[in-house]
């Protein structure tokens, strides 16, 4: 089989319906059946992972989660959790699972580079692997690749799967709250351009089968520690540039800052996007220094403006057109800032 041919998309096609039952085949007669996403993972990539998870419970078939490093604490409420194998804490438990499993779900990303420590296991393991994902330009290392940059999250293409396989009928409680938690992280809230009118139908199923939204957004928006809203307070007062002749908004924060604030995982997530909210800004950046002294860049747009590009030329990255992110290894911020201030001349004279 070419690798064309290996190809499914979504989009205005259906799934292929030979593919998708194949996918579901290999579960059912596999012993082992492993879900892994992206390092630093989002709202989407632990709750596709979690959904998947118990959607196949739920078809009374076993599998184990494993992702590169831990979430925010904001998920932990997600059914199940706590199964979760960080493989950055039990490597070797870790390590073994995908390279012992007979079907391997990668979701939410491109390529195994965004896997971090784990990107060698997952491409030496002999599992038949299934790639769900929206990222742009997805790199050809699985036997299916289903793959839709269009589409919002990838959780919205796990429920499409999960259609396409006749089984939305027999969706569980879990697998809908899953589901919805990473359709609304990825998608703002529901308000960023990648949300269609068949978001909206998903989500009336999912709300039809029990999902509680209004409690799903307290406790990832509505439970925030002090030290969380006082550090993002810091950085939107003190430490934040905008270059208004560029459309363009900075917000940078080093190792000492965020200690100050005893800053945890996903403390910072969010920053970008309010320096893209301000008036008369069109690209936004959140450069976050890292403990190992590089700087990783987190990068927003609106409109035409693909920091994609920009950072795929310039930053070590790449993602979206409206969302994108990149690394400057063993650079210091002042550095980092003012390179990416050099570039802004050329690249928003547009
Ligand atoms: P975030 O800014 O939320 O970390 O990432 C925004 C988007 O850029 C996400 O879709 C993410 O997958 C992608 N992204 C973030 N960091 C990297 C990176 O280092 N490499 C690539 N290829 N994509 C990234
Ligand atoms: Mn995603």
């Amino acid at each position: 089989m070419s690798k064309e041919e290996k190809m499914s998309r979504w989009g205005s096609e259906v799934l292929q319906a030979p593919v998708v039952a194949d996918c579901w085949n290999r579960n059912v007669s596999a012993q082992s059946i492993v879900i892994v996403a992206h390092r630093s993972p989002d709202g989407d990539a632990v709750g596709s992972s979690l959904a998947l998870h118990h959607h196949l419970r739920a078809m009374g078939l076993n599998s184990s989660v494993v992702l590169p490093d831990g979430f925010p604490a904001f998920f932990n409420w997600l059914p199940n959790a706590d199964d979760i194998v960080l493989q950055d804490v039990e490597m070797e438990r870790a390590n073994a699972l995908i390279a012992h499993a007979e079907v391997l779900w990668c979701l939410d990303f491109n390529g195994p580079k965004r896997a971090g420590q784990m990107e060698e296991v997952i491409r030496s393991s002999r599992a038949f692997k299934i790639v769900v994902d929206h990222h742009m330009e997805p790199e050809l290392f699985a036997d299916v690749l289903l793959s839709d940059p269009t589409c919002g999250s990838t959780c919205e293409l796990i429920y499409g799967l999960i259609e396409a396989w006749y089984q939305q009928d027999s969706l569980s409680l879990e697998t809908a709250q899953c589901l919805y938690t990473g359709m609304m992280t990825d998608t703002g809230s529901f308000r960023f351009s990648s949300v269609t009118g068949n978001t909206h139908r998903i989500l009336g199923h999912l709300l039809d089968s029990g999902v509680n939204q209004a409690w799903i957004h307290e406790q990832v928006f509505g439970s925030n520690r002090i030290a969380k809203i006082q550090m993002q307070g810091f950085a939107m007062s003190e430490k934040l540039l905008v270059w208004p002749e560029h459309r363009t908004a900075l917000i940078s924060l080093t190792q000492a800052e965020m200690k100050r604030f005893d800053c945890q995982s996903g403390d910072t997530e969010g920053l970008v996007n309010q320096a893209l909210a301000l008036e008369g800004v069109e690209v936004a950046v959140f450069m976050k220094e890292s403990e190992d002294g590089h700087v990783k860049m987190s990068f927003r747009s609106k409109g035409e403006y693909s920091v994609r590009d920009l950072v795929a030329e310039h930053f070590n990255g790449g993602g979206h057109r409206n969302a994108a992110g990149g690394i400057l290894e063993n650079t210091p911020m002042p550095v980092a800032i003012e390179f990416f201030q050099s570039l802004l001349k050329k690249w928003m004279s547009v």
